[in-house]
């Protein structure tokens, strides 16, 4: 899924074509969007900023956003392409799901302090529901576009983000409790909560791709199949996305079992194929084989 060159990302508001409930914008209220560039620098004083529970930003830096207006700035700039792709998230949440704040996402490089605790970039994507926030090291980012190149990169980019996206709509609905709850086992909570976090991803993304521009152009190319399979492989090849929480005064990492790639493939595609949130209801399937 790559964006229309022409598509307008920068202002406006954009409306959900074909009708339909649920809006859907790209473009509308950039101050609500942080994206920084966190960067702790290697052999200098973790202690200066692994103070609070909030990510530090004394030196963080603002990605500047304002230079992201066109699809082919979110094609060619990996920040224009998060800062789209987050509007897109948080506008399409707002609207499905509208009890939730909109999520962060914070860019960092070698290491950040989270209200989770330190996390290394060996962790990869996570998401913290102590602070709300999205975390997504660029190293990780830059593999997977090496890996997948040119528009597979892209989307792969942009299902991670819908994936972490999927567990702070989770930390809402209170169904990231289940992970916790029942860890264990190919049809445990924690193997639905992270199918079902995929689900949410397809769900935005069916939607994402019937979202036009303030212009009235469609934002985004169509998603084949392909384009799917190959970025969930490369995405949970590469990554092993886990959910940190703060125990005892130290971060522990739960790496879970995400489930096959075809239960991962098979929940994204009922997002996709429905657009419909309502349709990843996981947890209460009778097995996780049930897409
Ligand atoms: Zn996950």
């Amino acid at each position: 899924m790559t964006f229309r060159e022409n598509a307008n990302i920068g202002a406006g508001r954009a409306s959900r074509g074909g009708g339909g409930s649920g809006g859907l914008a790209v473009g509308g209220g950039l101050g609500a969007l942080v994206l920084a560039l966190v960067v702790m620098l290697l052999g200098g004083d973790p202690g200066a900023i692994l103070g609070g529970q909030e990510p530090t930003t004394s030196n963080a830096q603002n990605v500047d956003l304002a230079e992201c207006r066109t699809g082919a700035d979110a094609n060619e700039n990996i920040d224009c392409r998060m800062k789209a792709t987050m509007l897109s998230l948080e506008d399409y949440w707002t609207a499905a799901y509208p009890s939730a704040q909109p999520a962060d996402a914070i860019l960092f490089s070698g290491g950040v302090n989270t209200g989770c605790g330190q996390a290394s970039s060996a962790v990869g994507p996570f998401y913290c529901p102590v602070d709300r926030h999205i975390y997504l090291d660029t190293a990780f980012f830059q593999q997977l576009e090496g890996q997948l190149g040119g528009d597979g990169g892209s989307f792969s980019q942009m299902y991670v983000l819908g994936h972490e996206y999927g567990h702070h709509i989770q930390n809402y609905t209170g169904a990231l409790k289940a992970s916790q709850q029942d860890a264990q086992g190919p049809e445990s909570g924690a193997v639905r909560v992270e199918l079902q976090a995929d689900c949410f991803a397809g769900a935005w993304a069916g939607n994402a791709t019937q979202t036009k521009d303030a212009d009235g152009n469609l934002l985004l190319e169509p998603l084949s199949r392909e384009d799917i399979e190959s970025a969930l492989s490369a995405a949970s090849a590469v990554g092993d996305d886990s959910i940190q929480e703060k125990m005892q005064g130290q971060v522990t990492p739960h790496t879970w079992t995400h489930g096959s790639s075809e239960q991962r493939m098979g929940w994204f595609m009922r997002g996709y194929e429905s657009a419909d949130p309502n349709q990843c209801d996981v947890l209460n399937a009778s097995s996780v084989n049930d897409y």
